[in-house]
């Protein structure tokens, strides 16, 4: 499986996944134009693309998903409480599902896992294809829980929420009611909390740690990169650690050959 972050922040969020010519899209929080120039960016027609799943109702993540579904005819899928929460997506042609729930596409399957955030009943995503490789896509949450980090084991990338340097956010220029809401239970991941993650999941299998949802006015790339290095120096990772920007497309992110997964290939071959 491939992964493209086509661009991350709170001006906007999506993920492309790509398995044999199979594509997905997780969050479309960018106008229908600029995710169509994005897309091209990296050659990708929107009418390849199979379903869009939203993540949660914030703007950051479904802005472009009505418009940009329909314009497409991609399959739009979103939880029961996104769509309760985000008047135009019950007036959309939408799939609902329960957090918890796995979706089936042709080459590769999401689960959708609940995680704390703002939001009515927000998810993490992860992809498995068929032939066992695993992304993780997981920003917007207060905090990573057991059971999360369970469901985050044997991943080939993981995409990160590292979202603010709480240093930084504390000499930031937010009231303290939004700064308290960013820090909070269901607020944001820090960079910290990012590295205590990423160090918990890590394995020698993993080859990246993609960090996204970068806050503008509370943390710095090469901070957060450092953070989240720092955290995975003692475990076995030797993959990269990225730092995923607002306004530009990254990837693809791919898998590490696996000795199991090249038999299976050949095999299929
Ligand atoms: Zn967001
Ligand atoms: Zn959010």
């Amino acid at each position: 499986m491939r992964v493209w972050v086509l661009g991350t922040g709170s001006r906007g969020n999506a993920v492309l996944l790509e398995h044999r010519g199979s594509r997905v899209l997780v969050d479309a929080g960018f106008h229908a134009k600029a995710l169509e120039q994005r897309l091209a960016a990296i050659d990708v027609s929107c009418e390849s693309i199979e379903a869009l799943v939203v993540t949660h109702e914030h703007h950051d993540h479904v802005r472009g998903a009505c418009a940009a579904a329909r314009a497409w005819g991609w399959a739009l899928h979103a939880s029961c409480g996104t769509v309760q929460a985000y008047p135009s997506l019950r007036d959309a042609d939408v799939r609902t599902f329960d957090a918890g729930a796995t979706l089936q596409f042709s080459s590769m399957e999401l689960q959708s896992v609940s995680i704390p955030h703002d939001a009515e009943e927000p998810v993490a995503i992860i992809a498995t294809d068929d032939i066992g490789g695993r992304v993780g896509i997981v920003y917007d949450l207060g905090y990573a829980n057991a059971a999360l980090r369970r469901a985050l084991g044997d991943l080939d990338v993981l995409v990160l929420e590292a979202n603010h340097d709480e240093g930084m956010l504390r000499a930031g220029p937010y009231p303290p009611t939004v700064r308290d809401r960013i820090a909070g239970r269901r607020g944001h991941l820090s960079n910290r909390a990012a590295a205590d993650v990423a160090r918990d999941v890590a394995h020698p299998s993993l080859a990246h740690v993609v960090l996204a949802h970068l806050s503008d006015q509370c943390n710095d790339a090469s901070l957060a990169r450092s953070a989240v290095s720092r955290g995975l120096a003692p475990t076995r990772f030797t993959g990269a650690v990225h730092a995923a920007p607002q306004d530009a497309v990254v990837g693809p992110f791919e898998p590490k050959v696996r000795r199991g997964r090249v038999e299976q290939l050949r095999l299929e071959l």
